[in-house]
């Protein structure tokens, strides 16, 4: 997945605003935040879109969320909280084919948070 955008910061040949890095994940700021704190966590391994998890991926996953409790601290939203989103295919509007993690805060988010159905 040599031209996958989120492989590439991965591998830091794209720059960006990192928090959090080990072996395994980055978590960085979104290069077009849609809160106060909007914060992206990817696997350095390329995972296409959250169907694509099994089993072998048990650690990789830990990670993430081990990468996304850190960013809620650094970023100061750990206390007054935050929302954990996957965006998966087309309805869910995935834009970047490489899973990844977004950590969502600094305001009152809404609920649901998409338009009712007609
Ligand atoms: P999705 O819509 O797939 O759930 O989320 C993809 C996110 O990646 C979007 O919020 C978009 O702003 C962010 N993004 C896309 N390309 C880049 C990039 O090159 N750098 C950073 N930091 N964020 C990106
Ligand atoms: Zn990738």
């Amino acid at each position: 997945m040599a031209e996958c955008i989120f492989c590439r910061v991965g591998r830091g040949e794209i720059p960006a605003e990192k928090l959090f890095e080990d072996e395994f994940v980055v978590a960085f700021r979104d290069i077009h935040p849609v809160a106060p704190v909007h914060v992206l966590v990817i696997p350095k391994q390329h995972v296409t879109a959250a169907w694509e998890i099994d089993q072998s991926h048990g650690f990789m996953l830990a990670r993430m969320f081990i990468a996304a409790n850190d960013a809620a601290t650094q970023t100061g939203i750990a206390e007054s909280g935050y929302r954990l989103v996957i965006n998966a295919g087309p309805d869910a509007g995935q834009s970047v084919d490489h899973l990844h993690l977004h950590v969502l805060g600094g305001q009152r988010l809404g609920w649901p948070p998409f338009p009712p159905a007609e």
